[in-house]
């Protein structure tokens, strides 16, 4: 079946109890039993939930995957697959991940005894001279944010599994409809729901999906452990959400594409990231790897100056961080998204004063091009 069809009917089964075509909302905590140890399979709502099942059904099943796990949020996810290492175990960490994670590993893991190296991982090499005898994980981010950078899913998987290390990717840029890790030897996708796959800007989520038992088997424990879970209602705004993702990234791709090329030739930016252009160094891997490129775009202005101007006369783009959803947002990653990043290594990722970052929506294409020429040309 197609993934649209997928998107729209797994999980989605008429409720049994009413025939209900939408999944309905259990707001339960706990579920009769007929007699001891005898259920429908709904014990208490922390290991269980109707709703929740429905949406692990379809984001597993949009992601190629036999096992999906919802989380209360992207973060809790990215710690559920964080515990498949251990007190003394190392991990190749790509250096330009999203802030929260490179946060949990510094703050947080590190005084749990997890060693990790920040590794360029655009260069497959630089994964491999990274890889120590107790690497037990890659976790990598493709594209990153905000520069766009890529790593190669297929090259470094066999590479770390050469070396008996598991990879993890966090695919919350492309969504399953554009990049499906798993396909190319990942063994944990990892998601936060609350940007494409809710793609309304109005919830917050996780996801982890893998196709191995074992693993899957720690992540419902861990998940059910600590109880980070995704709330009924939470999980029925996502399912509702997947149900129209493919129709959504083929017009980001559509708008992300236009808008990257209209500032490609605007004399007021000296250079833009996005996969979608030839002149992006990863291009080719890009066309390899995903099936379209995205609505994230970011250039470079010159100088803060230009890019609070920038910032303040959009009128259509909203000033916010986040991403994913139907409207179009600005943001300034250098104070927003990484601004806890030291000025050094922001300067080395090409996080400049200068940069700004848009997640292209779904609006009118021509109102969106508009809008970023009036507010450049002030
Ligand atoms: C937003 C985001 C996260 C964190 O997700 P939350 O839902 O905010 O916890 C992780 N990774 C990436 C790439 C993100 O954009």
């Amino acid at each position: 079946m197609g993934f649209s069809t997928i998107a729209i009917h797994a999980g989605n089964e008429p409720d049994p109890s009413t025939g209900s075509v939408s999944v309905p909302i259990y707001q339960t905590s706990t579920y009769a039993q007929e007699g001891l140890g005898k259920h429908k399979g709904y014990e208490y709502a922390r290991t269980q939930n109707p709703t929740r099942t429905a949406l692990e059904t379809n984001i597993a099943a949009l992601e190629g995957a036999k096992f999906g796990f919802a989380y209360a949020s992207g973060m809790s996810a990215i710690d559920a697959s964080l515990k498949l290492v251990k007190s003394g175990d190392h991990v190749v960490l790509g250096n330009n991940t999203y802030g929260g994670t490179f946060r949990l590993f510094d703050r947080i893991l590190s005084d749990y005894g997890i060693e990790f190296d920040l590794v360029d991982t655009t260069d497959v090499n630089n994964v491999e001279q990274a890889i120590r005898e107790n690497t037990k994980m890659v976790f990598v981010e493709t594209p990153t944010n905000p520069v766009m950078s890529l790593t190669d899913l297929e090259a470094v998987s066999s590479l770390a599994h050469a070396h008996g290390a598991i990879v993890v990717c966090d695919n919350t840029f492309m969504s399953p409809y554009l990049q499906q890790p798993l396909a190319l030897g990942v063994d944990v996708v990892v998601h936060s729901t609350t940007k494409y796959l809710n793609g309304h800007s109005d919830s917050v989520g996780g996801f982890a999906a893998t196709n191995d038992e074992q693993i899957a088997e720690w992540l419902g424990f861990v998940q059910n452990s600590i109880g980070a879970i995704l709330s009924p209602f939470d999980s029925f705004m996502v399912l509702r959400g997947t149900k129209t993702l493919a129709v959504r990234m083929d017009r980001h791709n559509e708008n992300g594409q236009a808008v990257a090329g209209f500032l490609a030739e605007h004399p007021k930016v000296s250079k833009v990231y996005y996969p979608g252009l030839v002149s992006h160094p990863q291009h080719e891997l890009a066309k390899r790897q995903q099936r379209g490129f995205g609505g994230m775009v970011s250039f470079e202005t010159g100088s803060l100056d230009s890019a609070k101007a920038v910032l303040e006369n959009v009128r259509l783009f909203t000033l916010a961080e986040s991403l994913g959803g139907v409207e179009s947002l600005i943001s300034h990653p250098a104070s927003m998204t990484h601004a806890s990043v030291p000025f050094e290594t922001r300067q080395k990722l090409g996080i400049t004063d200068g940069l700004v970052r848009v997640s292209v929506g779904i609006e009118d294409l021509e109102d969106l091009i508009n809008d970023l020429d009036q507010a450049l040309s002030r």
